[in-house]
C-alpha cells in the first residue's frame, strides 16, 4: 500500500484500547493491529467486533461497529455508567472452599450477572481444600444447580476440574468476576496459552500490571484437550474461547442494583412476581403476596428469600 492508502474492509476483534488507539486482532488470525479510530466513531471497547482496514505503514483504522449482543457497564466515580466490554457471552463468578462463600454473596453476584442479560457461570475453586464430607457446602451446589446455573468445580493443583472449565469457555467470550483471593489470577493463568502464543503481544502483558493501561484486554484461551485429542474443534465453532479481564470486570458485581433488578435477578422469583395480590407490593408482610405463598409452599427456598431481603435492605439502608 502507498502512503495514505487502505487496504480492503475486514473484520476484526477489539483486544485492548488505550484512548483513541486501539489494537484489533483479525478474525482470519495474524498479529494484532494498531488501529486508529475513523472520527465519526466513538465509544468502541474491548470485545467490540469492528470492521477495519489495514494501512501502509502496518497500522490500521477502524471504519465501523458491528451491532453488540451484550455489554458489560460499570459506574465512572460519578456514577454514571461506562461501558467497559462488549460481546461478552457468559460471567463466570469465582468462589472458593476458602475464603469461605457466603450464599448472600453469590447471590449478588448473580443478581449483578442476570441485570446484564448474560448468562452466569458458578465456578467453586479450590476443591482440594474440600473436607470429604463437604456437606453444607455441596448442599449449596446443589441449590444453584436446581436452579438451573451451570457449576464447575475446580482447583488449579489438579488438571481434571480445569478441563471442565476449559470446556465451557470454549468458543464463549467469558469474563471472571469474584472476591480477592479465590484463585481468579491462578485459574487464568492456567488456562492461557503459554506466553508467546498469546494474541496482542504489541504491548507488554497488561494483566501482569506492567503496562499503564487499566482497560479491558481480550485474551485467546488454551485449546481444550477435547479438541487436541482428535486435533479438531468440536462442531460449529472455530475458537478455544476468549477471555476479557481487568481489575474493575474482576470488581463486577458489587455495583449498585435497584430493587426490581434484585427480585428479578432471583430466576426462581420470575413466575411468582407479577401474581402478587397489589401492584406494589414489597414481599414484606403484604396479604395475597404470591413470594411470600412461595416461600411457605417450599417453591422458594427460604435462604433464597432471605438473601433476597438482605440485598434489597443493604440498598434501602444506602439510599437513606
Ligand atoms: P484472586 O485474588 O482471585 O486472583 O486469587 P489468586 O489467584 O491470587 O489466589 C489466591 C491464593 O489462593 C493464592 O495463594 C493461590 O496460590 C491460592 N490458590 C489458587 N487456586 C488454588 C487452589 O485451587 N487450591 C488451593 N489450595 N489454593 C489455591
Ligand atoms: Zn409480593
Amino acid at each position: 500500500l502507498a502512503a495514505g492508502e487502505y487496504g480492503p474492509e475486514q473484520p476484526g476483534r477489539v483486544i485492548a484500547h488505550f484512548g483513541r488507539s486501539l489494537e484489533v486482532a483479525p478474525a482470519h488470525g495474524g498479529q494484532a493491529v494498531r488501529c486508529h479510530l475513523r472520527a465519526n466513531l466513538d465509544g468502541l471497547v474491548t470485545g467490540d467486533h469492528v470492521i477495519w482496514r489495514a494501512g501502509e505503514d502496518g497500522s490500521g483504522v477502524v471504519v465501523a461497529r458491528e451491532p453488540r449482543h451484550s455489554l458489560l457497564q460499570r459506574p465512572d466515580p460519578r456514577g454514571r455508567l461506562k461501558p467497559v466490554a462488549a460481546g461478552i457471552d457468559q460471567i463466570l463468578i469465582v468462589f472458593a472452599v476458602e475464603p469461605e462463600p457466603h450464599a448472600n454473596l453469590i447471590d449478588r453476584y448473580l443478581v449483578a450477572a442476570e441485570a446484564t442479560g448474560i448468562a452466569p457461570v458458578l465456578v467453586l475453586n479450590k476443591v482440594d481444600l474440600l473436607p470429604a464430607e463437604g456437606g453444607e457446602l455441596r448442599a449449596l451446589l446443589d441449590r444453584y444447580a436446581g436452579l438451573g446455573y451451570p457449576v464447575i468445580t475446580t482447583t488449579t493443583a489438579r488438571d481434571t476440574g480445569l478441563d471442565a472449565l476449559l470446556d465451557q469457555l470454549h468458543g464463549r467470550t467469558s469474563v471472571f468476576v469474584g472476591q480477592s483471593g479465590v484463585g481468579k489470577s491462578s485459574l487464568i493463568d492456567r488456562l492461557l496459552p503459554e506466553e508467546d502464543l498469546r494474541i496482542g503481544d504489541l504491548s507488554t502483558d497488561s494483566r501482569k500490571g506492567t503496562h499503564t493501561t487499566t482497560t479491558a484486554r481480550l485474551y485467546r484461551l488454551r485449546q481444550s484437550p477435547a479438541a487436541d485429542a482428535d486435533g479438531a474443534q468440536p462442531e460449529g465453532t472455530d475458537s478455544p474461547g476468549e477471555l476479557i479481564d481487568s481489575p474493575g470486570i474482576r470488581e463486577f458485581g458489587l455495583t449498585h442494583l435497584s430493587a426490581d433488578q434484585v427480585a428479578d435477578g432471583f430466576i426462581e422469583f420470575r413466575d411468582h412476581l407479577g401474581h402478587c395480590r397489589f401492584r406494589d407490593c414489597r414481599h414484606r408482610a403484604e396479604p395475597g403476596c404470591a413470594l411470600l405463598a412461595a416461600v411457605e409452599s417450599g417453591d422458594i427456598h427460604a435462604d433464597r428469600f432471605a438473601s433476597y431481603r438482605r440485598i434489597v435492605d443493604s440498598l434501602e439502608n444506602h439510599q437513606g
